[in-house]
């Protein structure tokens, strides 16, 4: 008995020990905890205004990410009309639009003007987006960049294509559009003719006016010449004072016809130039694709040997084999 006291006893002492020891310990943590709300507390205060910076910061960078985004969207055109489109469709993600126009509108006055070039291309957007408003000289800018590099791309396009003096295309871009036209027939069986003209005596004119003189006749030559072909045909310098053309699906006989009404054009042709009156002849050599041959650079051959038959056989003539 005297034992399953003391038994009793010591378990009542080891629980109430154990029962101090969890209470030491909850009341220390509980204090942590209370302590660690507080500092939690100070320093929300602390950072509220960091975060209100933050939050104004990450406002403008979803605006700067929009406008990075645009430009990285628009400057892949290298047309105008697929630029506005695109860029109509992705101010909407900006704000609300009412409408967008490629031309002057009716009530002009209710729209964004965007204006780029000298050319007169405009945009107008119809809108009442803050955004929009507030943003519209940074996407003029925008454009603006956009439209300047599509013109840069049309004038080294046209520098790369076109003759300056004669506006018709150069040697280099020519017989690109040769062999295209020429692999054209062969696959279609069309027919082809392709003519070579050169300016007779032309050294003489040269000579005689001046070079001033000599580049006004190879102005006009050249105009003529496009006023006497199809929107089809391809006209080129290939050289100095010489021309070559393409006349697609058309056979030996129409081609001839072709040279022909070109030739009497020319020399009935009373050319001014500066203070000068003179008049000019030309001889052509023709070539035709299936008729002369089947080889596209035979074909230039033989128009080639033709013209020189028209040179040796007296000038102002169209020859063919
Ligand atoms: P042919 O009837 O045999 O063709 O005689 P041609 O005098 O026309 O031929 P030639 O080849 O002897 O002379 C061509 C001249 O064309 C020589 C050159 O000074 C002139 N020429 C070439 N390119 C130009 C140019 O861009 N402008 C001017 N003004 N003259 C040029
Ligand atoms: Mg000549
Ligand atoms: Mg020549």
């Amino acid at each position: 008995m005297f034992y399953l006291a003391v038994i009793f006893l010591l378990i009542i002492v080891f629980i109430l020990e154990e029962i101090l020891l969890l209470k030491r310990f909850l009341n220390k943590n509980f204090r942590n905890k209370e302590q660690l709300l507080v500092k939690i507390d100070a320093l929300d205060k602390e950072l509220s205004p960091i975060k209100k910076n933050i939050d104004a910061l990450e406002k403008q960078m979803s605006e700067h990410f929009f406008f990075y985004d645009l430009m990285r969207k628009l400057s892949p055109f290298l047309n105008k009309k697929g630029l506005f489109k695109v860029f109509s469709e992705e101010i909407k993600y900006l704000g609300e639009v009412e409408a967008v126009e490629f031309s002057r509108p009716e009530n002009e006055k209710k729209y964004l003007q965007f204006v780029f070039d000298d050319e007169g291309s405009s945009l107008y957007v119809k809108t009442t987006s803050k955004k929009i408003i507030e943003h519209q000289d940074v996407l003029r800018k925008l454009l603006e960049l956009c439209t300047e590099r599509i013109n840069l791309y049309d004038r080294f396009q046209q520098l790369s294509i076109y003759d300056a003096l004669t506006e018709t295309y150069n040697r280099r871009y020519f017989v690109i559009r040769f062999i295209e036209e020429f692999e054209r027939a062969k696959k279609f069986s069309l027919k082809l003719s392709f003519l070579m003209i050169d300016i007779d005596n032309f050294k003489k004119i040269n000579d005689t006016y001046g070079h001033l003189v000599g580049d006004a006749v190879l102005k006009e030559i050249a105009k003529i010449i496009k006023q006497n072909i199809r929107e089809i045909d391809s006209l080129a310098r290939f050289g100095g004072e010489e021309f070559s053309l393409i006349l697609p699906e058309t056979d030996k006989m129409s081609a001839i016809v072709v040279g022909e009404r070109i030739r009497s054009k020319i020399s009935e042709r009373i050319i001014k130039a500066f203070d000068e009156t003179l008049s000019v002849t030309i001889s052509t050599g023709v070539g035709s694709f299936p008729q002369n041959t089947l080889y596209s650079d035979v074909l230039m051959e033989i128009a080639d040997k033709a013209l020189y038959q028209a040179k040796i056989s007296g000038r102002n003539r169209v020859c063919w084999f």
